[in-house]
């Protein structure tokens, strides 16, 4: 859906559909200098990572893998503990594999880091992550994203994947909710 479909429930677009798409063609082509003559697999985390994942392996003129986990973050409401918990694992044997985490956004980095240090133990050949939003808390962690689409404002935002109560994942643009919905 358009965010016409959603009357007054955005503040602002942040991201267009079309500036999302062209910058996940620029980390495509970027992803396929750096991975040029190795294998990669991409390891999507549920669900918020759907339409990225789906718009950035197609982007990708190579054979890719995908692969798929799940996983819950302890918190209270809205803030992630970093204790988490794998609701469904990996079908696929990472033992010297060049993995690409695809991830949706990342905020606290808490959950990143713990699924990077669970991949890491796992003998993978190299593990590298691939984010299309950041916000301004993830520079001070430690997880370091290869490939970042874009840098965001502190705000909460919905669509193009990211949800508000399980709504608005199928929105194509980004944008930030309005208070009224939430309030
Ligand atoms: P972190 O552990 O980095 O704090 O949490 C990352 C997760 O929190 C994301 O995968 C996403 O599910 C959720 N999240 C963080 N910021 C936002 C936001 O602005 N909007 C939505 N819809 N989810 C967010």
């Amino acid at each position: 859906m358009e965010h016409t479909d959603v009357p007054g429930d955005l503040t602002e677009t942040l991201l267009t559909e079309q500036q999302i798409q062209g910058r996940l063609r620029e980390l495509a082509a970027q992803i396929e200098i750096d991975y040029a003559g190795r294998d990669i697999l991409l390891v999507g985390v549920l669900k918020g990572a759907v339409m990225v994942m789906a718009d950035l392996a197609r982007s990708l003129d190579r054979h890719v893998e995908m692969d798929w986990m799940a996983i819950s973050s302890y918190g209270s409401g809205t803030t992630s503990s970093g204790v988490v918990r794998i609701l469904k694992d990996l079908d696929t044997d990472l033992t010297g594999r060049h993995v690409i985490v695809v991830e949706d956004i990342i905020d606290t980095g808490l959950t990143l880091s713990w699924l990077i240090s669970n991949l890491r133990s796992r003998g993978p050949a190299s593990v590298e992550i691939a984010t299309l939003l950041r916000k301004p808390d993830a520079l001070q962690m430690r997880v370091e994203p290869k490939y970042v689409g874009f840098d965001i404002p502190d705000a909460f935002v919905v669509g193009y994947g990211l949800d508000f109560d399980e709504r608005y994942r199928n929105l194509r643009c980004i944008g930030t909710l309005s208070p009224h919905v939430y309030s």
